[in-house]
């Protein structure tokens, strides 16, 4: 079976564009592959982050890769903290990566622009951290959202810069391709159609967040950002909220997009705001069930956590060592 890896970071809670853009097609692919999911806690410190909630946040978010159907038979879920060959070859191809491609990320710059004068070394090298959550598992396919299109450019070039340099008779590294599914690639924020939902945007009333009551639901989608326009259209591009809202109303009632377009066609914001929200509402239902029952049991998700670590170090080690054996690194004896 060929290999997926993709992961999340715990700075936050899970909302819908996690859920569209990413988890919703872990799930829907993870029978047909061999699957690691992990919580990037590594990641989560680019930014400045709260040590008091780092622990939970990360627990919150495996428990939600299951609520969500992340199903064990064909996946392990891990923390990327616990498993230290990450930090390691993160290091490595550090090294091997030139300064200029990581100064051109576009996060990079959105999220050191957004932070002024703090921005701290792991924020710019965040991306080879990335290339080396991927490249330890010799993954073939990487299910993320929009967003990590550039990052998994980036980690494509590092892939064929080290087997070059290091590898030219038999790669070490394996490519590997993204795989960003049409629909909910780009969920947009509630309150600016023109910019991404994001776990760190700081207005809660930005996203819907996959734990959020339905009185909070109710709320924000209440108070979310609509044009005056009459009559609901997909694809204009000078109505963003317009088509973000229905993209989620298609994506969350499991309706096709001919029906939604012809059955809001004629809708005022008055009528269709009501039915997004029981949608909404409706669709999460099931999932914050499960999460509650899952998180009842602390004992059961650390077991979880246990054999996914164990899992992905017996791979991880073994890529690291052909890494390190590659540079020509001496074995401790
Ligand atoms: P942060 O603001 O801290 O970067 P985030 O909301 O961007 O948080 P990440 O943990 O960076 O979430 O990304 C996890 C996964 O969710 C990735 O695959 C990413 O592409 C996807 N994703 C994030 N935001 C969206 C979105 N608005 N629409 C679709 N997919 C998204
Ligand atoms: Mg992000």
């Amino acid at each position: 079976k060929q290999r997926v890896l993709s992961g999340v970071q715990p700075t936050g809670n899970l909302h819908l564009g996690n859920y569209l853009g990413a988890i919703r097609n872990w799930v829907e692919i993870q029978d047909q592959y061999d699957n690691f999911f992990c919580v990037v806690d590594l990641h989560a410190i680019t930014v400045p982050h709260n040590p008091a909630t780092l622990a939970a946040d990360t627990y919150a978010i495996a428990a939600l890769y299951l609520a969500c159907g992340i199903d064990l038979q064909y996946s392990s879920i891990f923390v990327q903290s616990h498993v230290s060959a990450h930090s390691e070859l993160a290091w490595l191809l550090n090294c091997i990566t030139p300064l200029n491609w990581l100064q051109d990320m576009i996060q990079f710059k959105e999220k050191a622009l957004k932070q002024g004068e703090n921005v701290s070394a792991g924020l710019l090298i965040y991306p080879v951290l990335m290339a080396a959550d991927i490249l330890l598992y010799q993954a073939d396919k990487v299910p993320v959202g929009e967003d990590q299109k550039q990052h998994l450019e980036l980690t494509r070039d590092i892939v064929n810069r080290f087997n070059h340099q290091f590898a030219k008779d038999e790669p070490v590294l394996k490519l590997p391709d993204p795989l960003i599914r049409k629909e909910g690639a780009r969920v947009m924020s509630l309150t600016d159609g023109t910019r991404k939902m994001s776990k760190s945007d700081p207005s809660e009333l930005s996203r819907i967040n996959l734990l959020d009551t339905p009185d909070q639901i109710v709320n924000k989608i209440k108070r979310c950002k609509t044009d005056p326009v009459r009559g609901l259209t997909f694809d204009d591009p000078e109505r963003p909220e317009c088509n973000n809202l229905l993209t989620l109303y298609m994506l969350l009632s499991g309706k096709s997009k001919e029906e939604v377009a012809a059955e809001c066609q004629d809708m005022g914001w008055g009528q269709f705001k009501p039915l997004l929200t029981e949608t909404a509402i409706n669709a999460l239902k099931p999932i914050q069930d499960k999460y509650h029952q899952i998180t009842a049991d602390k004992g059961y998700l650390e077991s979880v956590l246990r054999d996914g670590r164990e899992k992905a170090e017996a791979v991880a080690n073994q890529t690291l060592a052909d890494v390190k054996a590659a540079l020509g690194y001496s074995v401790p004896v």
